[in-house]
């Protein structure tokens, strides 16, 4: 097994497809050396050592892979010309960590190794620059102290030991830049340095290059179980077993003086996706110093300097002077780096991201990979690659991220005013978007400012209103998919949820946080893509969508094969979804339109009615609402299906539950306090969502069934008069049994044939069904029998199948994924091992019986990129979502075709 790939002198044992093995930057570096790019040479120990590491300790892994080790650096060596630790003609080397993925900053790199108070002198020689010499080797001993030897402080606001000598230096010296040091100074802080080391450490600092290299290579492997690491690996799900390689290279000089720098670049704008090559560089600097921001880097084309200049408010002869671009300033090695950056892109077949270092004239590259950017330059990337050429439009269509279309659909926040913004809390991001307005803390209150952010413990169903009318929402309990999540979500609306820090007061209408205390009226802004909550107000936009981003969801339309749908519950979210490009309604909730103001009075009335009589004259005031509704969601959704499901929710989330609104409707339908109360008390459940809901309603009081397919079919005729197409297809709820459904599926077409008569027309109508109870998926053949179609109601599923109740599991459920019991949060990401079995279950026994059956999803997960892939593995017509993941699951549909 060989455990270290050389590269270098444009040859490589690796290449770029051995990511897993190699790591990212391990794996590109071999394959730059291979295609002729000039890197310094060096070696990679691969991911697998750094497994072995963790299980076999220090000794039995250097022993094991010792002698590759002294084989590559002797490589190196030969290719440079110079000697690992030799006093006359040192080879210094860096020692750079390098994950299958990149992880910004998670990890360490020690640069300048083999350095000691005789090399020092050879390389001071040898260069003849004796203060490159001595700034190496200060930089050296001060990274690896904090890398290797454990300096590095712990938290952000400690200071780092060796900063704090330089600080005092500069003080002293009344000097600002590392570049104003003297030679003596830099020797003053080597001087320094050491000390600090054995005061600290109680032990010198190691003189032998080969112990520095073995110490470095192990504090590489250790950073991969390092807190930041394993908190970005587990945030992102990366497996502990995946490891970091180890790079070891020949150093290359940028700090040799005003002929040598280091730089970053991009070869397009990572933030607008724009084709213009652009980074940024310092002179005379090394490593991290254009990333750290102790000078301000230069940069490099001249269009981007001149940009720059006219943001800082830069005259052009002071750019000219002091910050000229490199593109003017070294006009062959910019020519030679753009020449570099056009091949590497060209090759990568996707935008780069580069480093590169300048010696004494001569340029390296030290790194490039796929560069990361904004949701907006992801699209326009890949929609510009397709005209240039540089990939086919399957490949542009396989390289976007569905997920991050989401920033492109919400308002955003202002870059520059989120930089001086002021975070008092974080939740979890249910619902992305920017959101800045005044707390309220009830939903009826939402509408007293002109933007509001509606703060509650939790909200329900009867909040429905206020949160459509605040400009976000925040609950201090529940997760992702709580009611406040799933709902803002569907509406596209920004929604910080589960802040567990927040504790609300609604007697004293109090928010405090870390003891400080906000009241209502109090501005607050919300970041539904981070779960920040800020302090006061920050200045949104709205995003505008690109000419580029249409012409991608046109590109899916050709790919994909399975349809996308959405969740609408009003004309206004249709008309968005449609404006994404929907293909049809797969779930339309009818008792959302039950609670606007004057509908839920009527509702209750129906509900709390005692004789079907008066439940019967109590719906007939529904009707005309309920029939208004469906005439605007059809004429939105002209000619497209739209599948209505009939009342689902237990009723008791219908009646009021606060005196003062029992009070008056015993008022209003003039019987007694008393009578309202004891007809809430009996709607209580113990187990509500098990309990009287669903078709179960529609059982007990068919004129429920009745009324709402009467304002269907009607609706439908109404428009059809008008020359309109409605393409309504009603949904029975919940069955468990094909009895259940027989039973509403006879009152739907008596009722529909009903009216058919009297309006002595008819429309196409369907009848189908949820599957959301285990049971109907295992009993799918004989529904089908009767069934038009079925959609997978895949939160329930989840829910029944997993027994975890959906308005509890916030408890527990991020205990489970933080200890790895589950993956992901089921609510979220479709459990393919279980549910899914129920989903294939019902969808090949429901064909079995109706070969041509019409079967989608309308659960949560449509609009989730990994569900929607099973959905379309396993044959479904259409997926359905909320409005706003439509294009999210547009790609995903398109991608899992190709
Ligand atoms: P990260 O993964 O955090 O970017 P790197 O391993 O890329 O860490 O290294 C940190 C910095 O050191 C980068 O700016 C890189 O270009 C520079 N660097 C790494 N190795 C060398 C080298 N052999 N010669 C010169 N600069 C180097
Ligand atoms: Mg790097
Ligand atoms: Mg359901």
């Amino acid at each position: 097994k060989t455990r270290v790939y050389k590269f270098g002198n444009k040859e490589a044992d690796g290449n770029s497809t051995m990511k897993n093995l190699l790591g990212g930057k391990g794996a590109n570096l071999a394959e730059m050396s291979k295609i002729g790019i000039p890197v310094p040479p060096g070696f990679t120990i691969t991911t697998e050592v750094c497994t072995e590491y963790n299980q076999l300790g220090k000794d039995t892994v250097v022993e094991m892979i010792s002698k590759e080790v002294e084989e590559s650096i002797r490589n190196i060596e030969q290719i440079m010309g110079s000697s690992f630790g030799d006093k006359d003609n040192p080879l210094l080397v860096s020692v750079r960590s390098g994950a299958r993925v990149s992880m910004p900053g998670m990890m360490d790199t020690v640069l300048n190794l083999g350095l000691n108070d005789e090399v020092v002198l050879g390389l001071a020689q040898k260069s003849g620059n004796e203060r490159f010499a001595w700034d190496s080797y200060r930089r050296f001993i001060q990274m690896y102290g904090d890398v290797v030897l454990g300096m590095k402080p712990e938290s952000k606001e400690d200071i780092d030991p060796f900063e704090e000598i330089m600080e005092a230096l500069k003080h002293k010296r009344d000097i600002e830049l590392d570049t104003d040091f003297t030679i003596q100074d830099l020797k003053d802080l080597v001087y320094d340095f050491k000390d600090a080391v054995r005061k600290r450490t109680g032990l010198d600092f190691p003189t032998d290059p080969w112990d520095q290299l073995w110490g470095a290579v192990v504090a590489v492997f250790n950073s991969w179980n390092g807190d930041r690491a394993v908190y970005y690996r587990n945030m992102n799900g990366y497996p502990a077993d995946w490891g970091t390689a180890v790079n070891v290279q020949a150093m290359v000089y940028g700090n040799m003086g005003s002929n040598s720098g280091t730089g970053v670049c991009f070869t397009r704008d990572a933030g607008t996706g724009e084709n213009v090559f652009n980074g940024e560089y310092l002179i005379d600097a090394q490593g991290e110093d254009v990333v750290a921001g102790v000078r301000t880097p230069q940069q490099i084309t001249k269009l981007g300097s001149k940009r720059w200049a006219e943001l800082a408010k830069v005259e052009e002869e002071d750019r000219i002077a002091n910050y000229p671009s490199l593109e003017e300033l070294m006009p062959s090695i910019y020519n030679e780096l753009n020449e570099y950056q056009e091949k590497l892109e060209l090759h990568y077949r996707d935008m780069q991201d580069m480093e590169f270092t300048m010696q004494n004239g001569k340029l390296w590259i030290l790194q490039t990979r796929n560069g990361k950017r904004t949701g907006a330059a992801m699209v326009k990337i890949a929609m510009d690659a397709i005209k240039e050429g540089l990939i086919t439009e399957k490949e542009a269509l396989l390289q976007i991220e569905p997920n991050k279309l989401d920033e492109l659909l919400h308002p955003i926040f202002d870059a520059k005013a989120l930089e001086n913004s002021n975070v008092i809390a974080q939740g979890l991001p249910a619902s992305p978007g920017a959101a800045t307005g005044k707390i309220v803390f009830f939903a009826d209150e939402a509408s007293n400012y002109k933007s509001s952010i509606l703060v509650r413990i939790e909200t329900s169903p009867e909040d429905l209103e206020g949160m459509n009318i605040a400009k976000g929402i925040l609950t201090a309990r529940g997760g992702m998919t709580s009611h406040a999540a799933v709902v803002a979500r569907g509406m596209g609306k920004c929604c910080v949820s589960g802040a567990g820090a927040l504790k609300i007061n609604y007697k004293n209408r109090t928010l405090t946080v870390d003891g400080h205390e906000y009241h209502e009226g109090d501005w607050i802004s919300l970041n539904g893509s981070t779960g920040n909550i800020i302090e006061g107000k920050v200045a949104t936009s709205e995003p505008e969508l690109s000419g580029e981003f249409a012409e991608l969801m046109e590109l899916s339309n050709k790919y994909a094969t399975m349809q996308v749908r959405t969740n609408a519950d009003s004309p206004k979210d249709a008309k968005v979804a449609v404006k994404f490009g929907a293909q049809g309604i797969g779930l339309t909730r009818t008792e959302h339109m039950f609670f606007e103001v004057d509908r839920i009075k009527a509702m209750r009335e129906m509900i709390l009615a005692d004789t079907v009589k008066g439940r019967k004259e109590a719906l007939l005031d529904l009707l005309p609402m309920q029939r208004e509704d469906f005439e605007g969601i059809f004429e939105a959704m002209t000619g497209l299906p739209v599948t209505v499901r009939l009342l689902d929710p237990p009723l008791h989330e219908f009646v009021p539950h606060q005196l003062e609104t029992q009070r008056s409707l015993a008022e209003d339908m003039h019987i007694s306090l008393a009578d309202v109360k004891s007809k809430v008390a009996e709607l209580e459940e113990f187990n509500p969502m098990l309990g009287h809901r669903g078709c179960r309603l529609g059982i007990t009081y068919p004129e429920i069934t009745e009324m709402q397919t009467r304002a269907i079919i009607e609706a439908a005729l109404n428009l059809k008069e008008k020359g309109i197409e409605a393409k309504p297809e009603i949904m029975v709820p919940l069955i468990g049994t094909i009895q259940e459904f027989e039973s509403q599926e006879a009152v739907i077409r008596a009722t529909a044939e009903k009216v058919f008569e009297e309006r002595n027309n008819t429309v196409e109508y369907l009848v189908g069904t949820m599957i959301e109870i285990p049971r109907a998926a295992l009993t799918a053949d004989l529904i089908a029998k009767r069934a038009d179609f079925f959609s997978f109601g895949t939160n329930d599923l989840t829910q029944m199948a997993f027994g975890y109740s959906r308005d509890d599991a916030g408890k527990f459920l991020p205990i489970y994924i933080e200890k790895g019991i589950l993956k992901n949060d089921p609510f979220e990401v479709l459990d393919q091992e279980g549910v899914g079995q129920l989903v294939k279950i019902g969808t090949s026994k429901g064909r079995s019986v109706k070969e041509n059956l019409k079967v989608g999803i309308c659960g949560e997960h449509g609009g989730e990129p990994s569900s929607v892939e099973f959905c379309y593995n396993t044959g479904m017509n259409y997926v359905s979502c909320s409005p706003y993941r439509v294009p999210i699951a547009r790609i995903a549909s398109a991608q899992a075709a190709i």
